[in-house]
């Protein structure tokens, strides 16, 4: 039976063990922490996953939340000036199939049981790129799915070619709150404002219940980035409202009213995104794959990194069992990479590109959406499959040539 080992229990490395022990492999994951210690621990994500990636999650058996998770069922997108009490921008897409937003504590520590009851071999414990070498001599592929970070830089580097940034683009933060469902959008309410930041908030199903999900993204330096060293949960609660009362006031009283969700409720940081050479080379010689976020790092703005994980796990799989009884060898290994990277490169450019000021061709398709359901439609879409971005918005002439032979249709 060939063994595969996987570092890292996460949305990445839980799906491709999970699958892989279902098609017969030996699995060993190694996660730095237990299903207690994940249940219990600090929020990880606001994890808002779309119907390609949940599709893939269903085929796995591993949709366990179907019948009590709040369905994010659209869009509703807001663009303002600070200053002024109403969006110049707004309309509201519904989404063909929602999306599920589930705490990834309440996902990852059932999928790592799961994955034990499904004869998987769990060790408890935190590897080290030393450990790999010892990994890759008991198994016959190794893979590294241990999340963002720099802690596997030495053995996978930044491929400077595919990373346009070196510092984090915006400063997040996020609050899982308990609020009134009925105070606000059942689906992704995404908010811009020019040259400040954006905010989105979606229904999550978390370790204690339903919650409002409030995640902030603020132009590092601008009056937006002020959540540094914000600790307490309550301060952190009254810092969002006042965020959303300043920058966002048509969408104020979705925050209103709320509760705290504690102190494990509340996550802030930095990101730089990063696309990373997928296939690492020991000091020994042999190679490790690198999975999910430890491969490619997005800003959280898009919504891609867990569906990107999803979609990495899937495709790697596939190109697993298809491969047989053939040495995982650094050939096949690029070959895996280079197909996840096919798929990535979209969200990474859909994802980069939300990070900029929107140019003309975008924000007059923004605009449109106001007008026309079907641009609204389109535009909600690419969170479900940011493949359509590059081909439409990737190029200005094309995005307004759309935007002239839809308001002549409807003329
Ligand atoms: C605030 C915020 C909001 C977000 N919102 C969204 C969203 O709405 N939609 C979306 O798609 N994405 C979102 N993301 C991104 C998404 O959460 C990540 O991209 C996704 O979780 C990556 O999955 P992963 O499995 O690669 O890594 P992780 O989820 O980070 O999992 C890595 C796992 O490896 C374990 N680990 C780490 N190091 C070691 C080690 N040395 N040894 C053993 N185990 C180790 C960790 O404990 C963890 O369990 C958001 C991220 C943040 C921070």
């Amino acid at each position: 039976m060939r063994h595969i080992v996987i570092v890292g229990a996460g949305q990445a490395g839980s799906l491709l063990a999970l699958g892989l022990v279902d098609a017969g492999y030996r699995v060993t994951m190694v996660s730095d922490r237990t299903a207690e210690d994940i249940r219990d621990g600090r929020i990880l994500s606001n994890q808002c996953v779309f119907e390609p990636a949940l599709a893939h999650e269903r085929a796995l058996g591993l949709n366990h939340w179907d019948g009590e998770v709040p369905p994010v069922t659209g869009i509703a997108f807001a663009a303002g000036l600070p200053g002024s009490p109403d969006p110049f921008i707004s309309w509201v897409s519904p989404l063909d199939n929602p999306a599920q937003s589930v705490d990834q504590r309440v996902k990852m520590s059932f999928w790592l049981t799961e994955f034990v009851n499904r004869g998987g071999e769990l060790r408890i414990g935190r590897a080290t790129p030393e450990d790999l070498a010892d990994y890759a001599r008991e198994a016959d592929l190794v893979l590294v799915a241990a999340g963002r970070g720099p802690q596997f830089d030495s053995v996978f580097p930044r491929d400077d070619s595919r990373s346009p940034y070196s510092q984090p683009q915006r400063g997040i933060t996020l609050q899982l709150m308990e609020q009134d469902p009925a105070a606000f959008y059942q689906g992704v309410t995404f908010g811009l404002a020019p040259g400040i930041g954006e905010f989105f908030a979606l229904p999550v199903l978390s370790v204690a219940g339903p919650r409002f999900g409030l995640y902030v993204s603020a132009i590092p330096g601008g009056p937006m980035d002020v959540f540094d060293g914000v600790t307490d949960a309550e301060q952190h609660l009254e810092l969002c409202q006042e965020q959303l009362r300043r920058f966002f006031p048509w969408s104020v009283g979705m925050a209103e009213g709320a509760q705290s969700g504690g102190p494990q409720a509340v996550l802030t940081g930095r990101i730089t995104p990063v696309v990373r050479h997928g296939v690492g080379t020991l000091p020994t010689g042999q190679h490790v794959l690198a999975m999910g976020d430890t491969a490619i790092t997005n800003d959280p703005i898009g919504g891609q990194g867990a569906n990107n994980a999803v979609h990495c796990a899937r495709i790697y799989q596939r190109l697993i069992t298809e491969h047989g009884d053939r040495p995982f060898d650094a050939e096949f290994m690029a070959r895996c990479f280079d197909a996840y990277w096919d798929y990535a490169r979209h969200s990474t450019r859909f994802n980069n590109d939300l990070l900029e000021p929107p140019p003309v061709h975008i924000l007059d398709t923004l605009r449109a959406g106001q007008e026309f359901p079907e641009v609204a439609h389109r535009f909600a879409h690419l969170f479900n499959d940011p493949t359509g971005y590059e081909p439409w918005l990737g190029d200005p002439e094309t995005a307004q040539a759309y935007l002239r032979e839809v308001a002549e249709r409807a003329a």
